[in-house]
């Protein structure tokens, strides 16, 4: 079962909330404006791994691009890569990586569409150095609902350019895209990883490898007492020395039921994290691993969402400003380990001050922390809220990406440009995250 065949109707990855929508495949780029549009308002959407409600749009027509799947054009010399917006970083990687190219930059899986990359202008591991996807997108063309065709660079068309990266894609449909790939001699990654204790220590590791092409870290956010903010920092670098670039396919595992929702508690969460500390048993471990299992570890489990039960889960990311004021982030970690919620997929990352080129970009110079909580009603919400608050205090912002339940106070405190931006929606756009935190159309 390809990932593409894997879910049958439309929803996001954290599978709530849970919102009707007529769902319109586009196979051409020719198929948009639909011609028999309904009047309802559009939203394209990709694959659906936007957590919350970006990517859905109760009521409206929901116009899916996996299959606008074809590649343009590619150039070996320059790594300059043109393809239609339904393209996914998996496909890319397929076709790249046996060439010695590779994504510029890839978030936590391969799963996503080039128009859902730019449309949330993702960042990775390399942000530090590299900044976001839309850094490296010289170009792309958006469609608006009346047939307007624009090409947008950082030259032609550059406010339109600086609105649809990171615009959660309300200025249109993003039809095709360039992608400026980076060269490799290799599939393999040389690694080294290293445990550590507490937010000094991560930051002293952040501190030190700020040359490093890759770096992230798992953290903990159940441990309490000495063994509070533990985690394991990983950095790697693709191998200078020449080795394989053909794939060796690995089989897949998906996930054939929800599991009930008592599965994930506390204790079964806090036994994980401890197991999965531990299983390196020294301070430091080193070697080559192949690029799947380090940029996707979770893409080897599909549908692991499903984990959550039915019910779903809630996402949360923030970034903070750090360097003058690290309270905010200890203060977010002791308000998720005091709830006595349960989350196993903690990540922390140190984000550069490389200028992201879109107008609502979510990164920003600062620390970044992204969690999943499953969703139980009584307490989930409730520090979502509190986490939002302390978000706003110190100064920080949340990934629209990853939201299900952002008020509208605080996405206006965090995008202050949000009315500037509005200029520039199409006026048969809109989506229920904008519906949510705008209360507009
Ligand atoms: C396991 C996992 C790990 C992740 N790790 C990261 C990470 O490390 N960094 C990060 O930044 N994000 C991460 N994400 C989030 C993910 O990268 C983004 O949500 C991405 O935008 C999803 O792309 P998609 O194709 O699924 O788009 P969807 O989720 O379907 O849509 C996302 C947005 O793009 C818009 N859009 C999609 N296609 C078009 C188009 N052709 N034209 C105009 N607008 C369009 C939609 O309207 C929507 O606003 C992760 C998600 C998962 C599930």
């Amino acid at each position: 079962m390809s990932p593409r065949q894997a879910r049958p109707r439309f929803e996001s990855w954290g599978r709530y909330p849970r919102l009707s929508a007529e769902v319109l495949p586009l196979f051409w780029r020719e198929d948009f404006p639909p011609a028999n549009a309904s009047g309802t308002k559009m939203l394209a959407v990709g694959m659906g791994r936007s957590y919350g409600d970006v990517c859905l749009l109760q009521n409206g027509t929901l116009l899916r691009t996996p299959n606008l799947d074809r590649l343009i054009s590619f150039d070996p010399e320059t790594g300059r890569l043109r393809c239609e917006a339904g393209v996914t970083l998996a496909e890319i990687l397929d076709f790249a990586v046996p060439r010695g190219w590779f994504l510029p930059v890839s978030p936590g899986t391969k799963y996503v569409t080039v128009g859902g990359a730019i449309a949330n202008d993702i960042h990775g591991k390399n942000h530090h150095l590299a900044g976001t996807f839309g850094r490296h997108t010289p170009c792309f063309e958006l469609v608006r609902s009346d047939g307007t065709q624009l090409v947008c660079s950082a030259t032609q068309n550059p406010q339109w350019f600086a609105a649809t990266i990171g615009g959660m894609g309300l200025t249109g449909l993003i039809s095709w895209a360039e992608v400026q790939m980076r060269p490799i001699v290799s599939r393999r990654i040389r690694y080294r990883s290293t445990r550590f204790v507490g937010l000094e220590e991560f930051t002293a590791l952040s501190q030190a490898s700020t040359h490093v092409e890759y770096s992230v870290a798992w953290i903990d956010c159940v441990a309490q007492g000495r063994n509070f903010a533990r985690g394991i920092f990983m950095q790697g670098e693709h191998d200078s020395n020449p080795g394989p670039l053909a794939p060796s396919p690995k089989p897949m595992l998906a996930l054939p039921f929800d599991l009930p929702a008592f599965a994930l508690n506390r204790s079964s969460v806090g036994a994980f994290n401890t197991l999965y500390y531990n299983k390196q048993l020294g301070k430091q471990r080193t070697g080559l691993v192949d690029y799947e299992p380090f940029f996707y570890p979770l893409d080897r489990i599909l549908q692991w969402n499903r984990l959550y039960g039915k019910e779903g889960l809630l996402q949360f990311q923030c970034v903070l400003p750090w360097e003058s004021d690290p309270m905010g982030m200890i203060q977010v970690l002791k308000a998720i380990t005091a709830s006595g919620l349960a989350s196993f997929l903690a990540v922390i990352k140190v984000f550069g001050d490389v200028a992201s080129p879109g107008m609502m970009s979510f990164p920003m110079p600062g620390i970044t922390l992204a969690l999943d909580f499953p969703i139980r009603r009584e307490v989930s919400f409730d520090l979502l809220d509190r986490l939002a608050g302390i978000t706003a205090e110190f100064g920080g912002r949340m990934y629209p990406a990853k939201d299900a339940c952002m008020s509208a106070a605080h996405f206006q405190q965090f995008y202050p440009q949000w009315q500037e931006f509005s200029a520039y929606i199409d006026p048969a756009f809109s989506s229920s995250f904008w519906q949510r935190v705008t209360g507009l159309d």
